[in-house]
């Protein structure tokens, strides 16, 4: 059995190859235990959202993904997959970003990684040895510092890349 070749892009030749095959044929049942993990329930429609979501490196909109689950065959409304997003992030399965412009964006990806924001509107994974370089440029001293001054616990360091098409 031979699947279609997705559409090839700059992700992918960015993401190197032989990353542990990704999402993209996550069989039904590691979608539940994922759900199991993150102590989240799993229903149907939960389940076929994240496993668009994790199928794909695009960050959509709900939009986008509303539309890619109807060509499929999965009817449910444009409100219920925005709503399964929320849930799905309020469980940490799923990551929401929010553009400067446009509407919201996700990512089935938590791990700490940089993201690209692109002028278009596209959202890119920066390359996983240059997000480790970024993440990794808070220095601990000065982390401490700043937790003395604000009387605040840092957490996640995050950050955005802003980039124009050439
Ligand atoms: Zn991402």
């Amino acid at each position: 059995m031979s699947e279609a070749p997705e559409s090839a892009n700059a992700l992918e030749q960015w993401s190197g190859g032989d990353e542990p095959a990704m999402m993209s044929h996550l069989m039904g049942h590691d979608v539940r235990k994922m759900f199991r993990t993150h102590d989240l329930r799993c229903t149907r429609q939960r389940e076929e959202v994240y496993a668009a979501l994790a199928a794909t490196k695009t960050h959509p909109t709900a939009d986008e993904l509303h539309s890619q689950l109807a060509d499929r065959g999965c009817c449910m409304s444009l409100a219920t997959v925005y709503n399964t997003l929320e849930a799905l992030c309020k469980g940490d399965m799923c990551r929401k970003l929010t553009p400067s412009t446009g509407p919201a964006r996700f990512d089935a990806d938590t791990s700490d990684h940089v993201h690209i924001l692109v002028d278009d509107g596209r959202i890119l994974d920066a390359p996983h040895e240059v997000s480790a370089c970024l993440t990794a440029g808070l220095p601990k001293a000065l982390a401490q510092q700043l937790e003395q001054q604000l009387g605040l616990s840092i957490g996640d360091v995050a950050v955005n890349l802003h980039a124009a098409i050439k």
